[in-house]
């Protein structure tokens, strides 16, 4: 095992007998290591560090590189009574991914290969600790995409997609993560692995997929994945309408979504949200709805028209195609990552209490406006400058 220093919580020799059942580097105990998978990006953990708390990291880090050696962490951990935690890129939300002390990281990062592609039925299989960039960047030379397009692409991994039922920015048109899992390899508590071929639906009995879809790390290590891909598109086409209320702004986009017009990206902004990310592009006030296309899809000119009505229907006003909206915001989409980081990180670059954060919610569209105002109302709680928290955006709309 590298590194110095003693393991808080697992004994460190029965730490140095599961290193030695893993291949080289596979182990580590040292400090810089341990720091890093202490947290992933909870605010409440940002905050934590903030204020100065000792952050408590793990007992090790393993960095398996097989399903094997996966299979072996957790049968050592079974028998030797360690909780164990696995770990994607660290960008979860919810603090799923941090340890307590004593605790062992299972950190998948090692494990990131695509395997292999079946273009005939358009599937990719991959590793779990695959980044989402790296997986579109070796598609991309096939055309083909697994359009899950987090925010957090380029710092999170197909294991945590999964694991955290991750939805991404174009998920109106090629579905959430859960629609785009075919099968996958899972190791259990007891180190027992558990394959399910890829198949695009379950024809008999439970879809056992399903239960490893948001369960946090809790039921079983995803150790690989086979996904649906799609054809990746060569350019958007974008149509952006302002509105005075948020209520029209969600009409119009629920008639969009009746329609069946095919976009892959349909979003609502309210008033705030769209002040901050299209203010500095020109816009003067009011919410608003984008939708976006790929170029390639046929009969293109008939979705637009389609897509315009019901938002003109819905009192909307078409933006000005000029201001680019849509091209900015899809060049830019991922540029939060970095300002998220120096807001919550070290550099603390607003005033000590800011915070953001990220958090998806789902609703039939019924109960979406008591949903948006208890949103907003539990935001402005206690906020001394009412007004300045409160940002609301929906990075998906979509019925079930
Ligand atoms: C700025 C920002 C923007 C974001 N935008 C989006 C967005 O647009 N859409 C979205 O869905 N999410 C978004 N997220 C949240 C986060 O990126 C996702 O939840 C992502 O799926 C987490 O992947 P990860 O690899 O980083 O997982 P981690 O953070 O490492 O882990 C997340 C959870 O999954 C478990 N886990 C990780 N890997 C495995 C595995 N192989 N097997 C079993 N369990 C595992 C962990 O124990 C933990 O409970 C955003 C986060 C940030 C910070």
């Amino acid at each position: 095992m590298s590194g110095e220093g003693s393991a808080a919580g697992a004994a460190p020799a029965s730490l140095a007998s599961l290193a030695e059942r893993l291949g080289p580097d596979a182990a580590t105990i040292e400090p810089a290591a341990l720091a890093e998978r202490a947290r992933d990006w909870w605010a409440l953990s940002f905050l934590a560090e903030a204020r100065g708390d000792r952050i408590v990291g793990p007992a090790a880090v393993v960095l398996p590189a097989s399903t094997e050696e996966v299979a072996v962490v957790l049968r050592w951990a079974t028998k030797t009574g360690t909780p164990v935690v696995p770990r994607g890129g660290g960008s979860g939300v919810s603090g799923g991914a941090r340890p307590e002390q004593g605790w062992v990281v299972l950190d998948l990062t090692r494990m990131d290969r695509m395997l292999e592609v079946d273009d005939e039925s358009r599937a990719v299989h991959v590793e779990a600790g695959i980044r989402g960039d790296r997986l579109e960047s070796a598609l991309q030379p096939r055309r083909l995409t697994v359009g899950n397009y987090p925010q957090s692409i380029a710092i999170s991994t197909v294991g945590g997609w999964i694991a955290a039922s991750s939805a991404g920015q174009a998920s109106a048109g090629f579905g959430a993560i859960a629609d785009r899992l075919l099968g996958l390899t899972a190791v259990f508590g007891s180190g027992e692995v558990v394959s399910m071929k890829p198949m695009p639906r379950s024809a008999a009995g439970p879809d056992l997929r399903r239960l490893l879809v948001g369960s946090e790390g809790t039921l079983g290590v995803v150790t690989e994945a086979w996904l649906a891909c799609s054809p990746l598109p060569t350019s958007w086409e974008w149509e952006v309408f302002g509105f005075a209320s948020f209520e029209s702004c969600m009409a119009a986009l629920r008639g969009v979504r009746r329609v069946e017009s095919g976009a892959a990206v349909i979003r609502g902004y309210d008033e705030v949200d769209a002040a901050l990310s299209f203010g500095p592009a020109g816009h003067a006030g009011g919410c608003l709805a984008m939708v976006g296309f790929d170029a390639g899809l046929p009969g293109l000119a008939d979705r637009r028209r389609a897509v315009a009505e019901e938002a003109t229907g819905a009192g909307g006003e078409g933006i000005d195609p000029s201001k680019e909206y849509g091209a900015n915001w899809w060049n830019h989409r991922n540029d939060a990552v970095d300002l998220y980081r120096r807001i919550m990180g070290p550099d603390r670059i607003f005033w000590s209490g800011a915070v953001v954060d990220t958090m998806e919610v789902a609703g039939l569209w019924s109960g979406l406006p008591r949903l948006y105002a208890g949103v907003r109302a539990a935001l402005a709680e206690g906020d001394p400058e009412p007004g300045r928290a409160a940002a609301t955006r929906r990075s998906e709309v979509r019925l079930r």
